[in-house]
């Protein structure tokens, strides 16, 4: 109903209409047009993180979102590659994996035979000197196939929802993206907008040449005080009495990720400045979303966000939810307080939006780019089975020694895995006159019978729809990009996976299709919005349609799901 705002005259005169059926569309039938779109997307928020602490949240934040907003209660992504850059891709364009072409964070590229990042692009380096990634020091291994710091959102091969906006308004939005991750950023920004994201490097926030040639003054500002000097002695404290905690008598377990310095039990000492991981492990607690909201504010302020009549977009990826999973796990006592404080920091930013620009002005839209395993170490304190998973081994197991016999190759076969794909030599395969589809076909058969192994699905047999139409062929088959997919997708049995980050054994890996990593919210908030739970199966490739239709402008070019009607209409 806030948008009697907008409309108050026309209201008045006509005082049905406040009780009779309202659709988003307003008396003179003109679509919404919120000062700004809120898309908030929390990296690893399994959809049951937020129900499970309900009764622990404070006003403002989450209660904001859950009890005055409309929440769909059974909402997944549909592709079955759950990782970060993927999730996001698929927030930010509507379109499966398939068609926006970002498959997995890393693949291999053939042209080159080199692994991929995927928002890499060395046409555009980062802005400042010396901000790119240090190998030696980064936890996120994906991050370090990346030869280059350039980068962009070329590789994206559709439209955003953000691209939509720019081109609905003829280039009068103001478009931005903000995260710690860069592709957490680059993603919702889409080729259209401005995205900023954190170098643990300088401890600052950055972007590349693709969006700028020089900084506006107001990041040079923002990072001349020198951010998360403020958590230079400092440490990672609960925020409640531990007892009060489900997880309060299980900190220190085996299975956690023993960070330098930073260690398994709270206390979390943060180190200081100069530190080989102080920067890291500000991103490894709700630090890195403290600092992601200070800078999205500093960016609202000075780049005047949602001050006029044109729809404006804010993308803010909260990225500390997922280190946080990935080192401890979703049923750790740093989850469990990382999401308490991740609840004020969000209460914060609605507080920040009412007061500038009006929560009535403001549609919010809430997600995840994938839920989250539990570290197999506690389920199997539960009674799980459940286990780490090498790929290393698979070349030189018997089965596939056997199989080179047959086929008369004296070399490696299975050349590289990078989740979720298994790469065969195909030069190997090539010399030998071999088919491809009939080495990739053994392969898989013997690969599927290996520990762990869910199924192994041949990408010559998905390029001709040669599987079998289950759910989880499916999610496999909008995975699939001919030019990009390895040529055998590898699904693991539920609670396997590989926790070796390139050196780093880490709790948990998310990337299944596997409920436990397809879960996610979706809310939104704002606006006319009513309090409403939809209990019906949703996608999240239908976010980015509904905000299209909800201001009229046209759905991006690869999303072929229906918009969410109850976001639309008023019945
Ligand atoms: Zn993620």
């Amino acid at each position: 109903m806030h948008r009697i705002y907008r409309d108050k005259p026309a209201l008045l005169a006509v005082g049905l209409l406040l009780v009779a059926p309202i659709i988003a569309y307003s008396a003179n039938n003109r679509p919404a047009q919120p000062r700004l779109i809120l898309q908030i997307t929390v990296d690893q928020l399994r959809g049951d993180l937020i129900t499970r602490y309900y009764d622990r949240f404070g006003d403002g934040g989450f209660r904001y979102l859950m009890d005055q907003g409309l929440v769909y209660t059974d909402a997944h992504h549909r592709h079955a590659n759950t990782e970060t850059i993927v999730g996001h891709a698929t927030l930010a364009t509507g379109a499966d994996p398939s068609i926006h072409g970002m498959v997995a964070n890393v693949w291999l590229d053939r042209s080159t035979g080199e692994l991929t990042y995927n928002i890499e692009d060395p046409r555009y380096p980062i802005l400042s000197k010396d901000a790119g990634v240090d190998k030696k020091t980064e936890i996120d291994h994906t991050q370090k196939t990346a030869r280059s710091d350039g980068r962009s959102p070329s590789r994206i091969l559709v439209s955003t929802f953000s691209d939509e906006l720019t081109l609905f308004q003829g280039g009068q939005s103001k478009v931005f993206g903000v995260s710690i991750k860069d592709r957490g950023a680059v993603s919702m920004a889409g080729h259209t907008g401005k995205a900023f994201w954190f170098s643990k490097k300088l401890s600052e926030f950055i972007t590349s040449r693709f969006y700028y040639d020089n900084y506006p003054d107001w990041v040079k500002e923002w990072n001349e005080q020198k951010p998360g000097s403020e958590y230079a002695g400092e440490s990672w404290q609960l925020m409640h009495d531990q007892s009060t905690y489900m997880f309060g008598e299980s900190d220190d377990r085996p299975y956690e990720t023993k960070l330098p310095g930073f260690g398994r039990t709270f206390p979390h000492a943060y180190g200081k400045p100069g530190d080989k991981y102080f920067t890291t492990l500000l991103t490894v607690s709700p630090a890195g979303d403290e600092m992601t909201l200070d800078f999205a504010k500093s960016l609202v302020q000075h780049e005047d966000i949602g001050k006029d009549e044109k729809t404006d977009y804010l993308s803010i990826s909260f990225s500390s939810t997922d280190y946080v999973g990935h080192m401890f796990g979703a049923s750790s006592l740093e989850m469990e307080d990382n999401i308490l404080r991740l609840d004020r920091i969000l209460a914060e930013l609605f507080e920040f939006v009412d007061s500038g620009i009006g929560l009535d002005n403001t549609l919010i839209v809430f997600s995840a780019d994938h839920g989250g395993p539990e570290a197999p170490g506690y389920l199997s304190e539960l009674g799980f089975e459940a286990d780490y998973i090498d790929t290393s081994t698979f070349d030189k197991a018997g089965a596939i020694k056997a199989l080179k016999q047959r086929f008369g190759i004296g070399e490696e076969l299975i050349t590289t895995y990078f989740h979720p794909y298994l790469y065969l030599n195909r030069e190997a395969i090539a010399e030998q006159g071999l088919d491809q589809e009939e080495v990739e076909l053994a392969v898989a058969a013997e690969i599927n019978r290996f520990k762990g192994v869910a199924l192994a699905y041949p990408s010559t047999a998905l390029s001709k729809g040669n599987i079998a139409d289950t759910p989880l062929s499916r999610s496999v088959l909008s995975n699939y990009n001919p030019n990009r997919s390895g040529d055998i997708y590898l699904v693991f049995e539920p609670n396997r996976f590989i926790a070796d980050f390139g050196g780093l054994v880490v709790a948990a890996a998310h990337g299944s299709p596997w409920r436990y990593d397809t879960y996610v919210p979706i809310i939104f908030a704002g606006m006319d919005i009513p309090a409403h739970k939809v209990h019906r199966r949703v996608y999240t490739t239908a976010i980015a349609p509904t905000l299209s239709l909800y201001i009229g402008a046209k759905p991006p070019t690869g999303s072929m799901d229906e918009a969410l009607i109850e976001v639309l209409s008023r019945d």
